[in-house]
């Protein structure tokens, strides 16, 4: 059996239509939304980041305002950046991008804007609200991709058995909060679970955790400083996705939002291989061994194409809505 792929474009594609409609009663009202980004880094991964959302931004009518501040910027001024975003009555939503510089709390710079410009959903308001009346708006948006591709495959969650593994405030606790809404039987798994206790019966496994890479960068760490200063070579991590066949159950439906960036091999130093540029040579992987657990599950998101596209839609989605209610618009189907 091979799995039914869960899309994340087609899924996308609805709620960009809900944004499209939005976004042209903005229009008759001679006005529009504006999702601001403030970023303090210099990291390629965050300007590609920046640069997918202006994209998809611009592709569906929402302005988007790159804020750029220096990598060293101090607490004070990214603070300020929040305040006067959050001021400013024609900017409807506000992502911080992360990497921050060092010493910099994303909490207390995500706890200084305005809830009703949170476009990713991480207020604490926002969050305390789904935890407290089980839904919120704005919304999380990784967390509401992953329910939105669940429900795509089993429409009913009453009583299913669900692991979600990863505890961040940013996914595993809200997506578990959601699920929870939908009345299904919820798990959380973490770093000191017992992960194949906890697979064995799940009917549904949202993979969460960024395993590979995070072990990865915390061996790279270690081994730079051995090549540097000597001492005992570190042992290399296990690089192999969390999620493996022999893990899942049959027909489960596995949705994948781990991003990991691991090297494609390591040399007889530890260190990982270089490409022809002589730069490590990377590749991407899901938390999800994709290519054998596709014939083990029902539903399987793959690689990139699964939450990644929905959560950009989510986010467009937030932008427009806090610009509609900012308006006194009626937000479409919501009864607000
Ligand atoms: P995080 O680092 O804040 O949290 C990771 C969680 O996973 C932690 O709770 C940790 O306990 C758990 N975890 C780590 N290793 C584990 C292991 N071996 N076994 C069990 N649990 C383990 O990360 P996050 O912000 O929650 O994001 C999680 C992953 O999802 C990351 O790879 C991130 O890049 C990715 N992500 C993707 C999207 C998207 O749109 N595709 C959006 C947000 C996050």
């Amino acid at each position: 059996m091979t799995a039914t792929i869960l899309e994340g474009a087609a899924a996308a594609a609805v709620i960009l239509a809900e944004t499209a409609a939005g976004v042209g009663l903005l229009a008759a009202a001679g006005r529009k939304a504006i999702l601001a980004a403030i970023q303090a880094n210099r990291d390629p991964g965050s300007d590609w980041y920046a640069a997918a959302q202006a994209k998809l931004a611009g592709a569906n009518g929402v302005e988007h305002r790159l804020i750029r501040l220096p990598p060293d910027a101090p607490g004070a001024d990214l603070l300020a950046s929040v305040r006067q975003v959050s001021a400013d009555p024609a900017l409807s939503g506000l992502i911080i991008l992360t990497p921050l510089p060092a010493g910099a709390s994303h909490l207390s710079l995500v706890e200084a804007m305005d809830p009703a410009k949170d476009a990713e959903g991480l207020h604490p308001a926002n969050l305390g609200r789904l935890l407290v009346a089980g839904r919120a708006d704005p919304a999380p948006c990784t967390a509401m991709a992953a329910l939105t591709l669940i429900k795509t495959a089993i429409g009913n969650l009453a009583g299913k058995r669900c692991l979600v593994i990863g505890r961040s405030a940013a996914v595993g606790k809200p997506l578990a909060l959601l699920l929870l809404s939908e009345n299904a039987t919820v798990t959380i798994a973490h770093t000191r679970s017992d992960l194949g206790f906890a697979m064995r019966e799940a009917e549904v496994i949202v993979a969460a955790a960024g395993a590979a890479g995070s072990r990865w960068r915390a061996y790279e760490a270690r081994w730079r400083a051995w090549r540097e200063s000597g001492g005992d070579r570190p042992e290399p991590p296990d690089i192999e996705p969390l999620v493996r066949a022999d893990m899942v159950r049959r027909g489960a439906i596995v949705v994948d939002v781990g991003d990991n960036y691991v090297p494609a091999g390591l040399g007889a130093d530890g260190g990982p291989l270089l490409d022809a540029g002589g730069k490590p040579d990377m590749r991407y992987a899901g938390d999800v061994d994709f290519a054998k657990v596709k014939d083990i599950a029902g539903f399987i998101t793959r690689p990139k194409g699964g939450v990644g596209p929905l959560t950009n839609a989510f986010l467009l989605r937030n932008v427009v809505r806090s610009a509609l209610a900012a308006n006194g618009i009626a937000i479409p189907g919501s009864g607000k």
